[in-house]
């Protein structure tokens, strides 16, 4: 894994444009730019750590402010009553592309089972 800045240093620093649904002082959430789902949202620590186990390692209480802000985006979202699914990618077989910790905030409609890779057919 690099240790170079990734994309969402630079969309934290808003060096690259994202439409941002809410942001506190230590979390930004924005919308993934590939949604997967009507609403799909990423939610980011202002602070890097490459995986979701570094962060709870190293700051459990930043940990809760990303699960904190992904309840917040549901709600903001509507997604309370109708339920979400709140995901960590971590490391290759997960499919973790950016290595900055993010919470795939997903919902809206009614969401597929998940597990195993297929390709879709
Ligand atoms: P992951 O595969 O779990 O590492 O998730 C990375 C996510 O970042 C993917 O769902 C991408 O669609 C999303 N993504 C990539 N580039 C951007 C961008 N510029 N703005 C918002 N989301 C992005």
């Amino acid at each position: 894994m690099s240790d170079a800045d990734t994309l969402f240093e630079r969309i934290i620093a808003r060096e690259i444009p994202a439409e941002v649904v809410h942001e506190t002082e230590t979390t930004l959430a924005f919308r993934d730019v590939r949604p997967q789902a009507s609403t799909h949202v990423l939610v980011v620590p202002k602070t890097r750590y490459r995986t979701v186990a570094e962060l709870a390692a190293a700051d459990p209480q930043l940990l809760a402010d990303v699960v904190t802000t992904a309840e917040e985006v549901a709600r903001l979202e509507g997604l309370t009553e109708s339920g979400y699914r709140i995901v960590f990618n971590t490391g290759d077989d997960a499919g973790q592309t950016v290595f900055h910790v993010h919470a795939h905030v997903l919902g809206g409609e009614q969401l597929g089972f998940f597990g195993r890779y297929t390709d879709g057919a």
